[in-house]
């Protein structure tokens, strides 16, 4: 070996021992003809001295050695001196008084510090990933993300599921997204899809008998990015035979207890069940962030008999009227008031009512329309005191009053402080909720059809089997997801496992018998040979890790992420490929050829 100890391990109880070390420079110091070096490794740093009168040429190669060196050294590990302990370092009670060094490699200047990461632009952190990850916060991450992973496995071997890797190149999956695809030279024309998910080959395990299977599975969707999203993914996916959701709810619960208990170090209490009809009407979202209150109040009763235009207008059509009320916050002036209704408007709400709760009473653009019945209606229904402001959305059509209020709810409340500052070893912080009941479909305007919240393999509450044809809005799903302080963290469900069943599903989303054989025929085909009862979930482990550092964005989880636009700034991916390669693929673009320097 060519260490004897690790930087980041030595203590007083070394002092006195010689030890080899190997590291990176991570900062140098002359001071008065003794040269101070911070040497670098994966466990931490240690502070190396080289005094002038050292032995032999090391004085020497120390005075060669700048940042980001990768070198070993040899010394004695000493106390440090009266004075000069850092208590801010773990290993800051001793120093390594070098007696040799040897340089592994040299480096350049790097493009940023590796301990100053704060202001340095992404794309230069992207460009250089192999420096960003030597800082430390980095390699943190990382080991937090692997400590995850290896607890989740040693959940699922205990439990007895066994882990199985699925093709990459496959065939299209619905989950929703845009396909990745592959073009097949041996077959001209033809491409795979990469996965969005494992779902139809974990489902087809089931046949096959597996019982019960997990997989750190790599997924793609073309889609646009967000802080959460990456076009290449990995979830801890996972289906179980003879289950109903309870079982499914029960395993995943216990394994993520298990994944906090292990990894830091806290005990989760039981998951919240909150229905989604529920958790849309109280927070305006299907990941509720719990972790503060500002919910959402209907209005309709204290408006039904109004005179007021545009919610007389609203209700008579069917809408819905609801409103936020932020405590201390009713003295805003007219700008920050007007900047609010744009923020609306940018949600996709027609238009905000805000209304100012005052000493004088209601200050509002439209509070002299309003009865002294009405006034006294929405201060009861909204709680609002002097001082606070009420928002109000009214829309015909409910979907987008909760996409607005509950938009507005986590801005607000991120803006004005009004989560409160856990620490990530709280257990308080940590506001986990299953979201269960599901409506099966979901409208798209857009395309004039009825779509699958979740996907289409997702079995069907029983009694509501009936409304598939008649009314599909009355459908509920047998799906369920996991969230965490306003972000989604898994979904599953328990499965059609019926091919009769799966086919009038295709059919009442205007899939057609034909499309489906040609697109899912493999399953249905499948399920003609005894498919058992099966269920399963796809947590998010980027989303888990993140979290579980405290980070905002994925990126930060992820050794090697994409950018907001999908490109890869480390290896310049996508790129233009060989014309023979395409020539080989019979593949020709349309796209305009690439601009000098773009
Ligand atoms: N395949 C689903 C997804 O990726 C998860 C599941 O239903 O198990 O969302």
């Amino acid at each position: 070996m060519m260490r004897t100890h690790r930087c980041g391990e030595l203590r007083t109880e070394n002092a006195g021992g010689t030890v080899q070390l190997c590291g990176w420079v991570h900062t140098r110091r002359d001071h008065g003809g003794v040269i101070f070096i911070d040497l670098r490794d994966t466990s931490g740093l240690v502070q190396l001295v080289f005094n002038p009168d050292a032995s032999g040429d090391i004085f020497k190669v120390a005075e060669q050695l700048r940042s980001e060196y990768c070198i070993k050294v040899t010394g004695e590990v000493r106390p440090r001196p009266e004075g000069t302990l850092n208590p801010n370092l773990p290993t800051g009670e001793v120093e390594v008084i070098a007696s040799d060094v040897e340089i592994f490699s040299r480096a350049e200047t790097p493009p940023f510090q590796v301990d100053s990461h704060q202001d340095v632009d992404e794309m230069l952190r992207l460009k250089h990933r192999y420096i960003d990850l030597r800082r430390p916060e980095m390699q943190e991450n990382l080991k937090l993300r692997h400590a995850i992973i290896s607890s989740i496995r040693r959940f699922f071997d205990a439990e007895g599921f066994v882990e199985v890797e699925t093709p990459m190149l496959t065939r299209a999956t619905p989950e929703g997204a845009r396909d990745y695809l592959v073009p097949s030279r041996v077959h001209p024309g033809k491409f795979y899809a990469l996965p969005q998910s494992p779902q139809l080959f974990k489902q087809l395990l089931m046949v096959s008998g597996l019982d019960r299977y997990y997989q750190i599975a790599r997924c793609f969707r073309d889609e646009d990015l967000r802080a959460d999203r990456q076009p290449d993914f990995t979830q801890l996916d996972m289906e179980m035979s003879f289950v109903e959701v309870d079982d499914v709810l029960d395993v995943s619960e216990r394994m993520f207890k298990q994944v906090w208990s292990e990894v830091l170090g806290i005990e989760l209490p039981d998951f919240r069940r909150i229905p989604y009809e529920e958790s849309m009407q109280r927070f305006g979202s299907d990941k509720p962030d719990l972790r503060f209150g500002l919910e959402l109040i209907d209005l309709g009763d204290v408006f039904a008999a109004t005179e007021v235009k545009v919610f007389r207008s609203v209700l008579d059509g069917g809408g819905a009227i609801k409103a936020i009320t932020i405590p201390g916050k009713g003295d805003g002036g007219r700008k920050e008031l007007d900047g609010l209704v744009e923020e609306a408007k940018s949600l996709g709400a027609g238009g905000l009512v805000w209304i100012q709760v005052t000493g004088e009473g209601l200050k509002s653009p439209i509070a002299k329309f309003f009865t002294d019945d009405e006034v006294a209606g929405l201060t009861k229904a909204t709680g609002a005191n002097e001082g606070d402001l009420v928002l109000v959305v009214a829309d015909a059509r409910v979907g987008v009053v909760y996409k607005v209020l509950g938009g507005l709810r986590t801005r607000l409340a991120e803006r004005y402080g009004f989560i409160p500052e856990t620490d990530l070893s709280d257990a308080e912080h940590w506001k986990f909720a299953w979201i269960v009941d599901f409506p099966w479909f979901e409208r798209n305007e857009e395309e004039d059809r009825w779509d699958p919240i979740h996907h289409p393999f997702t079995g069907i509450v029983e009694d509501t089997i009936g409304f598939l044809e008649s009314d599909p809005a009355k459908v509920i799903s047998k799906s369920y997801d996991i969230t965490l302080n306003g972000w989604e963290l898994a979904s599953g469900s328990i499965r059609i496992h019926d091919g009769e069943m799966q086919s009038r599903v295709f059919r009442a989303l205007g899939i057609s018998d034909e499309e489906a054989e040609e697109k899912f025929g493999f399953l249905l085909n499948a399920f003609r040979f005894g498919p058992p009862p099966h269920g399963g979930i796809a947590p998010g482990i980027d989303r888990i890790a993140a979290l579980a550092a405290g980070e905002t964005n994925i990126r930060e989880v992820i050794a090697f992420p994409k950018t907001q636009t999908a490109t890869d700034p480390l290896t310049g991916a996508p790129s233009e490929v060989d014309e023979a390669q395409l020539k080989a693929l019979q593949i020709k673009t349309t796209a305009p050829p690439p601009q000098p320097g773009v």
